[in-house]
């Protein structure tokens, strides 16, 4: 398949060069001059504009850092210039209003589109190990599968328009949630001169057993090894945390629901991100608990 790939990044060129891996003939584009020659390196070929890069192809994948960003290429460079019946992949994170919004831009000019976020993060877009969540029609669903498969270990189809990023957003209020729970409890415990240790055996085992605590333990020498052991460095940053609770918290209001801890979530990491901690491990807010 000819398929087209905006958006080489940290995720986007791990993904890029699995569609090459594939057997599909990549043609690329990056606003970063570094980020188009790694790419050519992965045996991708490269174009000046994203324009140039839809022609012909079969397929369209974005990897982007926003919705304006998204919204823009999409609107300039993609509806109207890639082929005719040609469907279209976004794979950013971005607010579930603009994802359904370019999605109905795409269908109104007879494109099929989902929006697919994924979960996983650098190692696994590298190792085709992403999880996709996927939105959009059954049809659209079912075209977008086989090129999302090259990509990662799961694809589920969400629901309709915009589903794939409403689950991308509420999974991570949650992970927002249950992380910085473990991380309460955990230096409580610790504070009431339990063994941290000891407390993770047992709690990993009994009702407070959640993903924080026993497949991503916050404190260093603690339960599994996480990036907790390696000074909060790799993982999932902070500042993208950030970014997905104020998505989480705009998508609250738009649909008038009740999140007290989720906005709690959302200050608590606003705070840590603020003291220039964007760029540990979402992990590292435990250090918070003194
Ligand atoms: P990144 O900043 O490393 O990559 C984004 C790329 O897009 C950059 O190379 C940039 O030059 C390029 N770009 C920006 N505007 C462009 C344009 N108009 N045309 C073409 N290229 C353009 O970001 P990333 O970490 O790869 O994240 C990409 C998306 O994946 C984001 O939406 C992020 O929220 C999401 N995500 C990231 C992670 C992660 O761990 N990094 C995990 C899950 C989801």
């Amino acid at each position: 398949m000819k398929i087209a790939f905006i958006g080489l990044g940290n995720m986007g060129g791990g993904m890029a060069a699995n569609l090459v891996k594939a057997g599909h003939s990549v043609r690329a584009f990056d606003l970063s001059a570094e980020a188009a020659a790694t790419a050519r390196g992965n045996g991708c070929e490269t174009f000046a504009s994203a324009k140039e890069a839809v022609q012909g192809v079969d397929a369209v994948v974005s990897m982007l850092p926003n919705g304006a960003i998204v919204k823009a290429v999409y609107t300039d460079d993609v509806i109207g210039h890639a082929p005719e019946g040609a469907v279209f992949l976004d794979c950013s994170t971005i607010d579930v209003a603009t994802a359904k919004e370019v999605i109905e831009a795409a269908s109104a000019k007879g494109y099929d589109m989902v929006d697919t976020p994924v979960s996983g993060g650098i190692a696994a877009a590298n190792g085709g190990t992403l999880t996709f969540m996927v939105g959009g029609t059954e049809k659209a669903f079912e075209r977008a599968k086989p090129i999302l498969e090259a990509m990662g270990k799961a694809v589920i189809h969400a629901g309709d328009a915009g589903a794939g990023q409403t689950a991308k957003i509420c999974n991570n209020m949650l992970l927002a949630i249950h992380m910085i729970g473990t991380a309460e409890a955990m230096k409580m415990a610790e504070k009431l001169g339990l063994d941290p240790q000891k407390f993770y055996e047992i709690s990993s085992q009994s009702s407070g057993y959640n993903w924080s605590l026993n497949a991503y333990t916050p404190l260093p020498g603690v339960g599994v090894d996480s990036p907790a052991d390696n000074e909060y460095q790799g993982g999932f940053a902070t500042a993208l945390m950030l970014k997905d609770l104020r998505l989480a918290m705009e998508a609250a209001e738009n649909s008038d629901s009740a999140v007290p801890l989720g906005a709690r979530a959302a200050a608590l990491y606003e705070d840590f991100a603020g003291a220039g901690n964007g760029g540990l491990d979402f992990s590292a807010i435990i250090k918070t608990y003194t």
